[in-house]
């Protein structure tokens, strides 16, 4: 192993990592990157990568991007800063709140800005509960998410997370939040069962749990409509219909996980429409800016905001808000982004692009570690697995996700192992067809490596 540069050793005296072996990083350092342009980074050595997840599921207009640059600058001489609190208010979190409420997929009343996804979820936990008091309904508080959902760190939205690492010794999750089962058809059906019978059981499970807890206790039930980090893991055909029709039984409030899956990513400009769901509010972040700067939001239904209005009456107040809500920077910057999506037909292009991209993705189902392949518009991953016939997967302890993820680092491509051994794709969707394939031929050379590293 070469010797750490001096800025790495800064790094591992000062810097705290989040999802990183701390114990690991001390010996291994860090990756510094420095610039960026189009789909590609490079370090701090000058070696190239293409940034095959394009951030952490955020950057889809890549790196670079001088309209964006501008749009911040201008904003930023204009007026830098004004918050929201006390009534105040600025043209750009108006305008943007205006065109959400025209692109979203539910009925939207109201926009509430915040700066990130977890905020953004933290404030979905807040407004339901908020929502049932308001209504009378006090018990009516539990909030349902799926085992390998992601919705973020923050106490609330860390709750509503389905991955052990983020609950273990965090005291979490809090109460009133509830985990259903995931919909992996690969990782968990029963023997012989099909992905209708899988969707039915996955259903039956759902309200058995409502039962179980009472249906005047259940509020709310939140899902991404393809789980990213939870290992992008894509629902069979007809599981969120089948999932809607219960909570309208039960008058659950039904929220659409849009960080990773909104402006484009599967095909459509949100996930919830790729999947025919019908969510009464949408989580937005990351793409909402092409993560140039942070800005979370979710929007607020007609009849919970009647509801806060009464609160409102009451209190003499709505008594949530961050410095940040509608940062005019962040706002300027989303409403060119999303400018930028409408004039050069992004989400178009993810949709005539996602045919390569699930082509080059289905071919690696033939390499002997693949033993799962999942892809949907311009977001995949492989799963890999010690025995491709009966899926056993990898000692975790063994780390082959990491050591792919790694080797395809190597070979100049940036990507991601999720929920242990499954390796994701999600570019920036500026890409070329081009890029897809030299993505791919990078992505390939890594697994043939690691086929050498398990043999
Ligand atoms: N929701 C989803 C679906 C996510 O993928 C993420 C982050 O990856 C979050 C919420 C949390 O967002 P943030 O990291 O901006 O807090």
């Amino acid at each position: 192993m070469s010797p750490l540069s001096n800025l790495a050793v800064r790094d591992i005296e000062t810097v705290i990592h989040p999802y990183t072996n701390l114990a690991t990083h001390r010996e291994t350092g860090p990756l510094i990157l420095e610039r960026g342009k189009g789909i590609r980074v490079w370090d701090t050595d000058g070696k190239e990568y293409i940034e095959g997840l394009a951030g952490l599921w955020c950057t889809s207009l890549g790196y670079g991007n001088e309209e964006l640059v501008e749009a911040a600058a201008e904003q930023m001489r204009t007026l830098s800063y004004t918050h929201l609190f006390g009534s105040k208010s600025h043209d750009p979190a108006i305008e943007l709140a205006e065109k959400l409420k025209e692109i979203v997929p539910c009925e939207a009343s109201k926009v509430l800005f915040c700066s990130s996804g977890s905020e953004a979820n933290d404030q979905q936990v807040k407004l339901t509960w908020y929502y049932n008091n308001a209504r009378g309904r006090p018990e009516k508080k539990k909030i349902i998410s799926r085992i390998k959902g992601y919705h973020g760190v923050t106490v609330a939205s860390g709750s509503l997370t389905g991955l052990p690492p983020v609950h273990m010794d965090f005291d979490l999750p809090i109460k009133n939040i509830l985990h259903t089962e995931c919909p992996h058809h690969y990782r968990f059906a029963e023997d012989g069962e099909t992905e209708a019978e899988f969707v039915a059981r996955m259903a039956r499970s759902l309200e058995e749990m409502i039962q179980r807890e009472g249906p005047e206790t259940v509020a709310a039930f939140i899902a991404e409509p393809i789980m990213g980090a939870g290992g992008v893991i894509i629902p069979p055909e007809g599981y969120y219909q089948a999932i809607q029709a219960v909570l309208e039984k039960y008058d659950v409030r039904f929220i659409s996980d849009e960080v990773i899956c909104g402006f484009g990513r599967t095909g459509s400009m949100f996930g919830a429409e790729t999947f025919g769901m019908k969510p009464h509010s949408v989580s937005m972040a990351k793409a909402i800016t092409s993560a140039y700067v942070p800005l979370g939001a979710v929007t607020v239904e007609e009849d919970l905001y009647q509801a806060m209005l009464d609160e409102s009456r009451k209190i003499g107040t709505f008594g949530h808000g961050y410095t940040y809500t509608g940062h005019p920077v962040a706002a300027a910057v989303s409403l060119k982004v999303l400018e930028i999506y409408e004039r050069d037909g992004i989400v178009e292009r993810a949709a005539t692009l996602s045919p390569v991209f699930e082509k080059r993705f289905e071919a690696l189902a033939a390499h002997p570690l693949v033993g799962d392949v999942r892809a949907r518009g311009m977001i995949g991953a492989i799963e890999l697995v010690a025995d491709k016939t009966t899926k056993a997967p990898f000692d975790p302890k063994a780390g082959i996700g990491g050591y792919c993820v790694a080797r395809a680092q190597d070979h100049g491509l940036i990507s991601r192992a999720v929920a242990g051994d499954s390796v994701a794709l999600c570019p920036p969707l500026i890409i070329e067809e081009s890029e897809v394939h030299e993505m791919f031929d990078r992505l390939e050379k890594a697994l043939d490596d690691t086929e050498a590293h398990v043999a």
